[in-house]
């Protein structure tokens, strides 16, 4: 079984990502599994052509016991569907939420006949709940979600740091970074160049395209949408890429005021 972790800063494009990926996988014909692990609880809605109307937490709060068909809902082409669930806005941390609906999972043996697991987790700060998914060895292989923004390259960053802790003493190890573009002069060269300077590899450049957004307002990835169009190929290449990927890497994040440096040679040599 892969088990695979998206990460990234929030609005970044992981669940449009991972939707996509789970999409191009399931037309290979393997059996996916795709868990939100984000407290806007969208992970899954271009897969389930509507909002998940019962989270893992949802379920956990009304106290009676719980069910696979409670909590694991079925999308696009058979992929199942999960969303981890978060607390009140305003009430409670969203990061606790994430290790009991995992462990509720687990309990459930809800994903133990799955090819693919691709959890998609809200990674601005890696924060005890939000590690999870690395900490405790639920995912393996980790992507990270950013286009050239300094904000989105600062937050992958963290993410990095994160998986160099854990990957020192467990499994869990960097598989590349996911670019999706914001459209920025120079992006992809910076991009890369930040993915070497991290020990990985820009395991995709995904350009900005308005056939995404045309097929999330029909609720549906640009896989279902639109199969033909260029889009649709790039996600299915960065799928094969994830299912084939040997070089996943203990990460070496870079200080800040690098970091910095990095974004204005590549903004400036435009
Ligand atoms: P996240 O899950 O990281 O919070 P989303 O996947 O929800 O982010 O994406 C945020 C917005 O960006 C969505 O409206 C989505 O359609 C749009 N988006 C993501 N990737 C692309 C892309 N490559 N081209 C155009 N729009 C995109
Ligand atoms: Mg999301």
């Amino acid at each position: 079984m892969k088990k695979i972790a998206i990460y990234g800063k929030g609005g970044i494009g992981k669940s449009t990502t991972a939707a996509n990926i789970s999409a191009a996988l399931s037309q290979q014909g393997l059996k996916v599994c795709q868990i939100g692990c984000d407290p806007k609880n969208d992970s899954t809605r271009l897969l389930l052509g509507h909002l998940c109307r019962r989270t893992v937490l949802d379920t956990v709060r009304e106290g009676k016991e719980v069910t696979l068909a409670d909590v694991v809902h079925s999308g696009y082409n058979g992929i199942k569907c999960v969303e981890a669930g978060g607390p009140e806005p305003g009430v409670g941390c969203a990061g606790r939420g994430i290790i009991v609906a995992l462990e509720k999972l687990t309990e459930l043996q809800a994903l133990d006949e799955e090819d693919v697991l691709i959890y998609d987790v809200l990674g601005d700060v890696v924060c005890g709940g939000f590690a999870v998914p690395i900490r405790e060895g639920y995912a393996t292989d980790i992507y990270i979600v950013t286009s050239g923004e300094l904000m989105s390259l600062y937050a992958a960053n963290n993410i990095a740091k994160g998986v160099r802790r854990f990957a020192l003493r467990g499994k869990v190890r960097l598989g590349g970074l996911i670019g999706n573009s914001r459209n920025m002069p120079n992006e992809k060269e910076l991009l890369e160049a930040f993915a070497r300077r991290l020990n990985t590899r820009l395991a995709s450049f995904i350009p900005r395209a308005a056939v995404v957004n045309r097929a999330e307002n029909l609720r549906q990835t640009v896989l279902q949408y639109a199969p033909d169009d260029p889009q649709a190929e790039i996600y299915r290449r960065l799928a094969a890429r994830l299912l084939s990927n040997e070089e996943l890497t203990v990460p070496t994040p870079l200080d800040f005021e690098e970091l910095e440096d990095l974004v204005i040679k590549y903004g400036a040599a435009d």
